[in-house]
């Protein structure tokens, strides 16, 4: 029976219903089971054996690193990217399972470039309105209120809650282990940093203790790298410390920077609030000589900026920051709804673009964000930014996401090679940017499968 006349399978489990269809395909009409032949007399890009092949075919396909394709389709080999391109291109080059998703859109999985799990518990237990640094003062104490069973229940509600929002890949930032003992369970990959801080001579002392110690039994695992919390928390020479640890490894190391004014109050005059709070903390330093210039000029001078760095927030960057970050090849990722939560403003994505940077996106933690949807950062990012490109919104989402933690080659986009790591969301709309730009103002509700 030729295979485009065989009764369609309908699989409900992983798909829209009713509209996805499974068959069996080949070239010759013939059903092939689960093997795979390209149909194409270039002997290199036969597979070497018999393989498990699916041809997932919808309205739209967004690759994110090459242009939209409507009827697309994306071929995908044992779990890897093996084409994506149009249907009827495809149909007649590779034989195997097609599952027409039909009135769908196929995008790679979303990246939360930067969270912190542990924190997870403090949904709704905190408010912006006492400015950052009263947030931080009641962040601390509300902490220390919340007993670990309540932690593990929420990372793990919230893990399942970010992979049904079409969250692939996420960057967490930890100060304990729990999160990152969590994690290895999960279906979702994480890239793990281990935070420290330390600003006054004892407090670095311990620091650099313990990052001797935890830094020994993670040196080979390429899902552990480190975080220095912030310039207004560790020393330069615990951020000397750390950066030197990264590179002997191979390591990333993720910092919050330029995420309120009164870092640069800090930095520039070594007084304000963040002053204030460090001293009721026992951990100011008094013989602190303040750099007297901006975050980005400091941690520059230090030898802290280059591409296995990731700097978190950046909303307080001025054009000659830009130009230092973009020149460094430092990773960028923006928390757009903690800034908004948090009331310190909101950073300046054209420009940044513009600068050369490729900014990705995260949520920060819920102590300043009402969930950890990557959908509603770009919903957000969209509402403020509103010429801004929509696919430039989906690229921040997606390809810089995995950029920024060292899986650009794996993950992010849809290319031949890549993992197989996709979603599912419908697709309203007539051109490209119509439907995208539905998808993004629709984040807080719409409905997101896996494509499996
Ligand atoms: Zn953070």
């Amino acid at each position: 029976m030729p295979a485009m006349n065989r009764p369609a399978e309908i699989w409900p489990m992983n798909l829209f219903k009713p509209s996805a269809i499974s068959y069996q395909l080949s070239a010759q009409g013939v059903a092939t089971g689960f093997s795979l032949r390209k149909l194409s007399a270039n002997s290199d890009h036969l597979p070497a054996g018999s393989r498990q092949i699916k041809i997932h075919r919808a309205r739209w396909v967004f690759p994110v690193s090459s242009a939209p394709i409507s009827d697309g389709a994306v071929v995908v080999a044992d779990g890897r990217i093996e084409a994506m391109g149009r249907f009827k291109d495809l149909k007649g080059t590779y034989s195997g399972d097609v599952v027409d998703h039909r009135e769908v859109s196929i995008l790679p999985a979303l990246v939360n470039a930067h969270t912190h799990l542990e924190l997870a518990a403090l949904r709704g237990r905190l408010s912006g309105k006492d400015g950052f640094v009263g947030w931080v003062r009641g962040l601390i104490k509300v902490r220390e209120d919340i007993l670990p069973a309540e932690i593990e229940k929420a990372i793990i509600n919230e893990l399942a809650a970010m992979r049904q929002r079409g969250v692939g890949l996420i960057g967490d930032v930890g100060n304990t282990r729990m999160a990152y003992e969590l994690c290895q369970k999960q279906k979702i990959k994480t890239i793990f940093f281990r935070e420290f801080l330390g600003f006054n001579r004892e407090k670095t002392a311990k620091a650099k203790e313990m990052l001797a110690e935890t830094g020994k039994s993670h040196e080979a695992d390429d899902s552990f790298h480190v975080a220095a919390h912030a310039p207004y928390t560790v020393s330069a020479e615990l951020f000397s410390a750390l950066k030197s640890w990264a590179n002997k490894h191979g390591k990333m190391l993720s910092v919050h920077l330029g995420e309120c004014p009164e870092e640069q109050e800090l930095l520039a005059h070594g007084n304000g609030s963040l002053r204030d709070l460090l001293r009721e903390r026992s951990a100011w330093d008094d013989d602190f000589i303040p750099p007297g210039e901006n975050a980005v000029s400091y941690l520059d001078k230090l030898g802290i900026l280059d591409s296995n760095t990731v700097c978190v927030h950046l909303v307080h960057l001025s054009e000659e920051d830009m130009t230092i970050l973009a020149a460094r090849g430092v990773k960028c990722c923006l928390c757009p709804r903690s800034n908004l939560f948090l009331n310190v403003g909101f950073p300046k994505v054209e420009k940044m673009l513009a600068y050369g940077l490729y900014p990705a996106l995260g949520t920060d933690s819920l102590a300043s964000n009402e969930s950890l949807s990557i959908l509603e950062e770009m919903a957000a990012v969209r509402k403020h930014v509103p010429g801004l490109a929509p696919e430039k919104i989906l690229e921040m989402a997606t390809l810089n996401g995995a950029r920024a933690l060292g899986r650009k080659d794996r993950l992010g986009s849809l290319a031949p090679g890549k993992k197989a790591r996709m979603i599912s969301v419908p697709a309203g709309g007539e051109g490209s940017q119509e439907v995208l730009e539905g998808i993004i103002d629709g984040a807080a509700t719409i409905p997101v499968k896996w494509i499996q």
